[in-house]
């Protein structure tokens, strides 16, 4: 299969310099390969997208000499196609609404855990908890109890246990805004992306877009 690699960048500031260590990488191994590499504009979480910011990455990867394939995918262009996988997913039976709230499941923990990820104790299983819920709920994925290895040409192969560390993740937010995992799942799968290169600090999303695949 061709190689199509991306480089994803959200439109929340400057192109830093972690990006654009994910950029190079990105671009480097796509050319090598001899494939394509895309370009996407993850301005899917207007609360987070700063103006003129995603025009200022386009403009600078330009300046330092990177070409893309084809042209710019914006997220906040895909709705549908987040909307269609939601729809199938609920068709499913994958998916449920949750009622709970962030400060009611960091005091079921007893303890917040400062930007760690908080391991959703599946309280919306069966059904939303709170007797009478504020609409909208977010919608969260089942997420069985099944290892899910990752294979990266740098960390190697790891299992994740997702069900027990992550557990149902959100992939449509209360605020009805889709979620990072979803979006990135969908785009990935349209634009036909064979090989992701990214920054660490994503590496345990990736198993979570595995079990969205
Ligand atoms: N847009 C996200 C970021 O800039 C994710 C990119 C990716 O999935 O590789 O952190």
């Amino acid at each position: 299969m061709p190689y199509r690699g991306r480089f994803a960048p959200s439109p929340s500031g400057h192109l830093h310099f972690g990006s654009l260590v994910a950029a190079t990488a990105s671009y480097l191994s796509a050319r090598q390969a001899g494939g394509d590499w895309l370009l996407r504009i993850e301005d899917l979480d207007p609360p987070r997208t700063v103006p003129g910011s995603a025009e200022q990455i386009v403009t600078t990867l330009e300046a330092l000499g990177f070409e893309w394939n084809g042209s710019i995918l914006y997220q906040s262009t895909r709705v549908e196609a987040y909307q269609a996988a939601l729809t199938r997913l609920l068709d499913l039976g994958l998916v449920y609404p949750c009622s709970c709230s962030r400060s009611e499941l960091l005091s079921a923990q007893g303890a917040s855990k400062p930007g760690g990820t908080l391991r959703y104790p599946g309280f919306c299983r069966h059904g939303p908890r709170q007797r009478f819920p504020v609409e909208p709920m977010a919608i969260r994925l089942r997420v069985e109890p099944i290892p899910i290895p990752v294979e990266d040409q740098i960390q190697g192969i790891r299992i994740f246990d997702v069900a027990g560390k992550v557990g149902d993740f959100v992939i449509r937010r209360r605020d009805r805004l889709y979620a990072y995992q979803l979006a990135v799942t969908v785009d990935d799968a349209a634009q036909g992306i064979t090989h992701v290169v990214r920054g660490i600090d994503l590496w345990d999303s990736t198993p979570r877009q595995m079990i969205l695949q």
